[in-house]
């Protein structure tokens, strides 16, 4: 049997026919970008976290600084509630209509039940997620109607300030205590999402923004696509000690394909060896245990390694699991299991 994936972060919606009129179809094989139905069937990947959200677009000659040791990119400026909140939306019902257009292939689901039973009947799940909470305003109006809308999983920010807290730059090397942690309604956004049981997603937050969800947050601790810092020193990546945190929370962490939060050097290099990727996962397992550890690929909103390509090669990087020690029993934890098992835990 072929190990069933279920994945944590993806940013495929940006580049749905549904969402932009040169876009692609989600149903039909495509050669541009990493994900589509045919190819995450082929990867054996059965379902994800599909992020909704607006991001930056960088210019290499405004934006970027080579360092001596590394890079730095200028921190993306705040983005405005109410346009984001439109565009979210239009996300939103490109989605639907995705789903409705599938005829039953695709289902975006609510519940580990439902994620579980899409599986059964080989139909494709999508779990909502938000990178960013931009489009809320300080009183959560919108968040309600989101979670009605079918959001279960938000990203407090992305690399980016808001009204509730601060991302970290993409800087390498770098470490993620960047600046101030979360503001008042940043606090009240971490008890709403517990009350209403939306799984909190730390990727991309700053280090003091961690800590003080690490407080007060009463479910467990995840970050969907990120690495490890002691093995790239990238602000994206997590310290031991936030790992240890996310231990004892009973938290997860997906791992992130991206190369540049992967590669020791940092640089941006699809030439980059699945053997560092399990390297990273190993460490992972060593500091978190096997049952708080899962994938996080970043397919479309990062470079990836060309060894993976894209969600068909899913299965080049389990084949590297397996070289590096990882059982069946193992593997299905970190290809799907964990990510229910903390949903379980977090959703209502
Ligand atoms: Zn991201």
């Amino acid at each position: 049997m072929p190990i069933k994936i279920f994945d944590g972060h993806n940013d495929v919606v940006q580049h749905l026919r549904e969402y932009r009129p040169d876009g692609i179809d989600f149903l039909e094989r495509s050669t541009t970008g990493h994900l589509d139905l045919s190819r995450a069937q082929a990867g054996g990947m059965f379902g994800g976290f599909f992020a909704l959200g607006v991001f930056a677009k960088y210019n290499a000659a405004e934006d970027l600084t080579v360092t001596e040791t590394g890079y730095e990119v200028r921190m993306a400026a705040p983005l405005d509630p109410v346009s984001t909140y439109k565009e979210i939306t239009l996300q939103l019902a490109a989605l639907r209509s995705l789903e409705q257009r599938s005829l039953g292939k695709i289902r975006i689901a609510t519940t580990v039940d439902e994620i579980e039973q899409a599986r059964r009947d080989d139909a494709f799940a999508i779990l909502l997620h938000m990178e960013g909470a931009d489009a809320i305003d300080p009183e959560l109006r919108e968040l309600g109607e989101l979670y009605r809308s079918g959001l279960r999983s938000l990203g407090i920010v992305w690399s980016r300030p808001n009204i509730f807290g601060r991302g970290v730059p993409f800087a390498y090397p770098r470490s993620p205590d960047t600046g101030p942690g979360l503001t008042p309604a940043g606090k009240d956004l971490v008890r709403e999402c517990n009350r209403l049981g939306i799984m909190l997603d730390l990727a991309h937050l700053n280090e003091r923004g961690f800590w003080d969800v690490a407080v007060l947050s009463t479910a467990p601790l995840v970050v969907t696509h990120t690495c490890v810092h002691a093995l790239c020193p990238s602000a994206r990546n997590l310290t031991d000690r936030q790992l240890d945190a996310i231990r004892a929370s009973d938290g997860v962490v997906g791992m992130n394909f991206s190369v540049g939060d992967v590669r020791p050097d940092g640089q941006r290099n699809v030439d980059t060896p699945l053997s560092l990727v399990a390297q990273h996962i190993a460490y992972l397992v060593d500091r978190l245990g096997i049952d708080r550890v899962a994938i996080g690929s970043d397919f479309d909103g990062a470079t990836i390694p060309a060894a993976i390509g894209d969600a068909s090669g899913l299965p080049h990087l389990i084949d590297t699991l397996r070289q590096h020690g990882f059982d069946d029993a193992a593997l299905e934890k970190i290809a799907c299991q964990n990510w229910m098992r903390v949903l379980r835990l977090t959703l209502r």
